[in-house]
């Protein structure tokens, strides 16, 4: 079976210094995978690179067989790359609703400035993603009021609205309780078995993790050290150096970067 993500000789240099170095690793269709590593191991970078925002120094990235390496963010999430995006202030004064039409009217390509005149539009289809998240009885509230693990959930749905084949979650708990981060987690895995997307995300909390990933890659100084399930990482010499060495695997309370 093709991967949905193929990722070769991944590298990146700013100025002399190497914050990625040769990654390379697979994500299959219907798979939740995890990358870890300590901080500045050079993670959001694999996922700039991914997504868009950063241009490779070298290697390749492949979506579904197809070369999309260096591609502009717009033309990699249109070919199916979803990321959860931070709800901006212009956004806050809709409610929770509009929000996902209006990621639906984008999707279909519509134009932004309909939308005053089209409170309706693709309103079953934003109702039937909010169901999906469990945010359909908050549809009508503003989401300027929502509570900060209610907003992470509305991202999702947002995210969904594009019929992404690959979601790109980079911290997507950070800043949230415990509870909620486990909640997230549960949630996503759900969307993963129920709708066959494959996700790749990166998490603080080891616990959750290990609960929900089917597989973990390790990277550790731009190099990844590991990549198998969760006994296999967990039995790797090289990760239990990174763990035993000195080198927490996450501070506690770790800048979303
Ligand atoms: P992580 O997400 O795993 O914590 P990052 O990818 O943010 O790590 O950072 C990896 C390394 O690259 C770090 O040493 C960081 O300081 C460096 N780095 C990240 N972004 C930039 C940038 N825009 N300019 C210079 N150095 C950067
Ligand atoms: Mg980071």
């Amino acid at each position: 079976m093709t991967a949905v993500l193929r990722v070769q000789g991944l590298t990146r240099f700013f100025g002399g210094v190497r914050a990625v170095g040769g990654v390379e690793f697979e994500v299959a269709p219907g798979e939740l995978k995890a990358l870890i590593g300590p901080n500045g191991a050079g993670k959001s970078t694999c996922f700039n690179m991914l997504m868009g925002q950063l241009r490779p120094s070298s290697g390749e990235v492949f979506l579904n067989g197809k070369r999309i390496t260096g591609l502009p963010p717009r033309d990699i999430w249109r070919r199916g790359v979803g990321r959860t995006f931070q709800i901006t202030a212009t956004y806050q004064s809709m409610t929770v609703a509009e929000n996902v039409q209006m990621a639906l009217i984008s999707h279909h390509r519509r134009l932004f400035s309909f939308l005053p005149y089209a409170r309706n539009l693709y309103r079953e289809e934003a109702l039937a993603l909010l169901d999906v998240v469990g945010m359909v009885d908050q549809a009508d509230r503003s989401c300027a009021v929502l509570a900060y693990g209610d907003l992470k959930r509305l991202e999702l749905a947002i995210a969904l609205s594009h019929d992404p084949t690959l979601l790109l979650m980079d911290e997507p708990t950070a800043g949230m309780a415990p509870k909620e981060r486990i909640a997230l987690m549960q949630l996503t895995a759900d969307i993963v078995r129920d709708r066959g997307i494959s996700v790749l995300f990166t998490e603080h909390d080891m616990d959750v993790v290990f609960t929900h990933a089917h597989h973990i890659m390790v990277l550790n100084r731009g190099e990844l050290i590991a990549d198998g399930t969760a006994a296999q990482v967990r039995a790797n010499a090289r990760v239990q150096e990174v763990y035993l060495g000195g080198g927490t695997l996450y501070a506690a309370e770790d800048a979303h970067a």
